[in-house]
């Protein structure tokens, strides 16, 4: 029977990314994330057809199902009802929960900023960029603390941190059950390190550190482990996106570009999603086995420092 594995937030970015490598690996594969029926058609159909060609001799015994559950990670209600989904398309639950799902926001231009930018660089987005990018991607909002408005606090904090407590406290059991099971929480640098104007990115991050320690220690002689991934900037459509605005309002080359939004990299190189991917099928591997608690960090060097 082949493993089933959830990964919120897998209708775009990191997400996908590692969708794409669980199924690689003959997963079975639950996809959540917002997007409309066209876009998570596609992605159904293209992490199916990467599985085909990954796989090409052995297709027929992989025959990975790509199964979509909707729901808003920040209502209590949606996350409960995405477990009750789970158990009824796979009774016994899941083997692998990626905590992955990021909260971005789309209701107001003028209080967001870039996904993940840095200060430095807010200062130079012209509004006009900030509007187009609205149009493709989600923003991430920062504030001063004395400025953070509770709601944005309380709905980052509800997507990033309570919905990966309440998805762990429901599936934990089922992987007790099979004696078995993987829960990696995709965190960030930013769960090490603070940044300023993001108090709760930054506190979301951290608490996520917190609650994969907690976990780890209760699940220790279970068969499950509990870590956490913490990239730092990742080469997702977004950045690029952004690379090729600095680019353009500055009149300088891509790679330079690139290197003004790497500032924090030693390395000068985006960490990819097909690294993260291949991260979380490491932490699913028997390599890892008495790997618990832990953090693999993938930031060039940023923590480093
Ligand atoms: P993204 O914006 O591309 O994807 C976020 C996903 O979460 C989408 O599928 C979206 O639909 C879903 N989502 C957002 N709000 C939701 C809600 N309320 N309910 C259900 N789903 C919701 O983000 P990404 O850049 O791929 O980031 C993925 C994870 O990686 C996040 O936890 C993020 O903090 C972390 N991370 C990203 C970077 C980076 O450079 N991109 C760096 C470090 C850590």
């Amino acid at each position: 029977m082949a493993q089933v594995a959830l990964i919120t937030g897998s209708t775009s970015g990191i997400g996908l990314g590692i969708a794409r490598a669980l199924a690689s690996k003959g997963r079975s594969i639950l996809i959540t994330g917002f997007g409309n029926d066209q876009l998570i058609h596609k992605h159904k159909t293209e992490i199916e057809r990467y599985c085909l060609h990954k796989c090409s001799s052995t297709i027929f015994n992989y025959n990975v199902p790509v199964t979509y559950i909707g729901g808003d990670l920040s209502r209590e209600d949606d996350v409960i009802g995405i477990c009750n989904q789970v158990r009824s398309h796979y009774p016994g639950g899941v083997d692998i929960l990626v905590n992955n799902a990021e909260r971005t926001q789309t209701d107001n231009v003028h209080g967001f900023r870039i996904l993940n930018s840095f200060n430095f660089f807010h200062s130079a987005i012209c509004e006009y960029s900030l509007l187009l990018l609205f149009f493709f991607q989600g923003f991430q909002f920062i504030s001063p603390v004395e400025d953070f408005p509770l709601d944005k606090w309380n709905s980052m904090i509800s997507v990033m941190l309570t919905a990966p407590f309440l998805l762990t406290q429901n599936l934990l059991p089922g992987m007790r059950t099979k004696g078995w099971g993987r829960i990696i929480n995709i965190s960030s640098v930013h769960g090490h390190v603070a940044s300023i104007n993001k108090s709760a990115y930054v506190t979301a991050k951290h608490g996520i550190q917190g609650l994969t320690k907690v976990v780890a220690l209760e699940t220790a002689r279970s068969g499950v482990t509990c870590n956490a991934i913490c990239p730092g900037w990742v080469s997702t459509e977004l950045f690029e996106k952004q690379v090729d605005e600095i680019s353009e309002q500055r009149g300088i080359s891509w790679q330079d570009a690139k290197e003004v939004l790497l500032e924090k990299h030693p390395s000068k190189e985006c960490t990819t999603m097909e690294q993260v991917g291949e991260a979380v099928n490491f932490i699913c591997s028997s390599a890892c086995d008495n790997m618990t608690g832990s953090s693999l960090v993938l930031d060039g060097g940023w923590t480093a420092v």
